[in-house]
Formats: C-alpha cells, structure tokens, sequence
C-alpha cells in the first residue's frame, strides 16, 4: 500500500502510525523507537527492500525475535536511511512545535489588531474630517474582517492538529496498556514488570527505601489442567491473579511473569513484613475450594502456590533481585509446597 499520496505530513504519520502499531503488537515486536522506524519504513512503502523482506517474512510466518528486528533495522534502515531514525523520533514533536507556530501566530494577528486600534483612537483625537473618520472606519473594518477569517481558518486548522496530537497521545497510551498487559489474566505482563523492577531500583538507590520481592508459583498445575482440562485451568489462572490483586495495597505491582508464575513487587516493605504479605495471600489462595458453573457448582477442590520472598539490596539488577527471589520459591517447592520461604541469609 503506498500511502504517502495526497496526503499532509501529519495525516500521513497519524495514518502510518495506525497500521503500524496494531501490527508490531499483533507481531510481539516492542514499539522501540528503532523497531517503529522499521515498520514506520514499512508502510511509507518506498523503501522496497526493506518491503520485500518483511513480506517475506510475513509469509514464510518467521516470528520477529529482536534479533530478527535488529537485523531488519540495521539492514534496511540504520544503512540505508538514517534519516528514517531520526524523522520518527521527532514525529510527535513535530506536530506539537506546528501546534505552537499556530499559536503563536494568532496572537501574533491579535497585536496587530490591537496597535491599529491605538493608531484609530489616536487619529480620532485630532478631530479628523468626516472623509478621513471614513476612510479610518473602512480600513479598522477590513482589518477587522481579516482578522475573523484569519482566526477562523486558525481555530480549524489548530483543532485539526489537535485532534491529530491527541489521538496520537491516546494511541500511544493504548498501545502502551496493550503491550503491557497479560491478555488471559489482565495483570501487568512479564515486560511491565521488567519495565517496573528497573525504574523501582532506581528510585532505591536514589532514596534508599525497602522494598520486598515475591515469586508466586502455582503448585502441580500441570496435574491440575491434566485433570481439569486447560480451559478450567485459564480460570483457575484468572481467579489466582484475582486473589493476588486483592490481597495486596495499591501501590504494590502485580504481574504475571509467565505460565503459572506471578510476581509482587512491595514497595516499602521490609522482609519480615513481605513473608506476612506472601503468608496471608498463600492461605487465602488455599483455603478457597474452587467450583465451576454457575447453577450447578462442580467441585474443583483446592489448590496451593508456594511463595519465594526477596528483599532489595544496594548492589542489586534486575535479574539478581528476581533471582534470589525464585531461589528461595524453589526451597519452598523442595519443602513440600504450599509455604512461603525468605532468601537465605548468606546471599
Ligand atoms: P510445581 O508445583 O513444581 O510448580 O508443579 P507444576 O506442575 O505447577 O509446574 P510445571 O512447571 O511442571 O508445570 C507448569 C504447568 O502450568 C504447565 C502447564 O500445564 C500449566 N500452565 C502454564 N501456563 C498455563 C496457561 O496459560 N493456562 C493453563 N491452563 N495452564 C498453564
Ligand atoms: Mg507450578
Ligand atoms: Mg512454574
């Protein structure tokens, strides 16, 4: 599709931006900058190339792995257009610096009309003929009717633009809540968690607060979906995530890291506090006998997650955190299940 005809600079973007970014999510490429100017190139539909490629791709059903992203952007964008790069990194800058020039030059009109008002009432003063108070009249009206035009045709065009801006804000936005939401369970997925754990150590090691890590796991969910069938088991799933939204505060982030694994970042919470937290939640999960149907209850029984707690230390990544964390759920596995174990004290 060639999309770059009769259309604005602006319309265009909007209208690319459009079809990209449904893409790249319905693909699982993460809207990187560079992967954007990958797909931004895409549907600009010039670069044939890079087209070429893609379609490709698209047939043979190649998953775009980031090493497949980088390749493509390197190849075909990076090498051939850098300028490509650059042009999609200022997009929505652009449109909002065309929303300040609009501005600017409405009230740019505004003082002028207003210094020709002075000049008026100062040639009113020295009492002008009745041929020169016409003529005076004649141009502050002429003026004046520019002026209206001038601010209609503004009002249209600074509406327009922020139609387009704030559509595009909302786009994005969305977009974001897509990319970063699991779509069984709606918690936060495994990259905003990511996302999550490196702006919270980094805040840490700015203001020094605690903040404690848990690793939740499912225990013999295979059984149980071999039992139960996997749809239940995608409920069972939701209901868990359930359970571990309500047990918690609101300023605690949860997500689901993968399969029947969950995470629980406690800001503010010490260890011993956090062990509290991962107790209450692995009673309150366990105490609950689950039913299917909702006229007849079918018994499911109960089922149990063990928990591994955390607590965040000054030379702390993202991944030693997690790391200690999934330790500790690995010695609550190995202790028969259904119980919360702290890091070991010599980590
Ligand atoms: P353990 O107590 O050691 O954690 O045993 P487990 O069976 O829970 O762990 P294992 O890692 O062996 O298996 C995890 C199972 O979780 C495999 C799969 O059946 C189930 N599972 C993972 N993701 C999903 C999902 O999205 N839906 C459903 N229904 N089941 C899932
Ligand atoms: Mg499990
Ligand atoms: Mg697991």
């Amino acid at each position: 599709m060639d999309m770059a005809q009769h259309l604005s600079e602006t319309e265009l973007s909007a209208r690319i931006l459009r079809h990209a970014v449904p893409k790249m999510s319905e693909l699982n490429i993460p809207v990187t900058p560079n992967n954007y100017s990958v797909w931004y190139e895409y549907y600009l539909g010039i670069n044939l190339d890079l087209k070429r490629a893609i379609d490709g791709l698209l047939a043979n059903e190649v998953s775009f792995t980031a090493t497949v992203c980088e390749g493509l952007f390197t190849t075909y964008i990076q090498q051939h257009s850098p300028e490509v790069v650059e042009n999609v990194q200022i997009e929505t800058q652009l449109l909002i610096n065309q929303l300040l020039a609009k501005i600017a030059g409405m009230s740019h009109g505004n003082v002028k009309f207003s210094s020709s008002l002075k000049a008026f009432d100062k040639a009113l003063k020295t009492n002008p003929s009745s041929e020169v108070l016409q003529q005076l009249v004649d141009d502050i009206t002429t003026e004046l009717d520019g002026i209206i035009d001038a601010n209609i045709a503004m009002d249209q065009s600074l509406n327009t633009i922020n139609q387009e801006v704030s559509a595009l804000k909302s786009e994005m936005s969305e977009l974001r809540s897509v990319v970063m939401t699991d779509q069984l369970t709606s918690l936060n997925n495994r990259r905003a968690f990511d996302e999550e754990v490196i702006s919270h150590i980094d805040t840490f090691n700015q203001k020094e607060f605690e903040s404690s890590l848990l690793v939740v796991d499912i225990d013999h969910f295979k059984k149980f979906n071999d039992v139960h069938g996997h749809l239940i088991g995608d409920k069972v799933l939701t209901y868990v995530a359930q359970a571990l939204k309500q047990s918690v505060k609101g300023d605690d982030f949860v997500a689901r890291y993968g399969g029947e694994e969950f995470v629980i970042l406690l800001p503010n919470t010490g260890i011993d506090e956090a062990k509290i937290v991962a107790n209450n939640l692995r009673q309150k999960i366990a105490k609950r006998n689950l039913t299917i149907g909702k006229e007849k209850k079918l018994p499911l029984g109960n089922i149990t997650v063990s928990v591994g707690c955390a607590s965040l230390k000054n030379e702390d990544s993202k991944d030693s955190y997690f790391i200690r964390a999934d330790e500790a759920l690995y010695r609550a596995k190995s202790a028969g299940r259904n119980c919360v174990m702290v890091e070991s004290e010599s980590n």
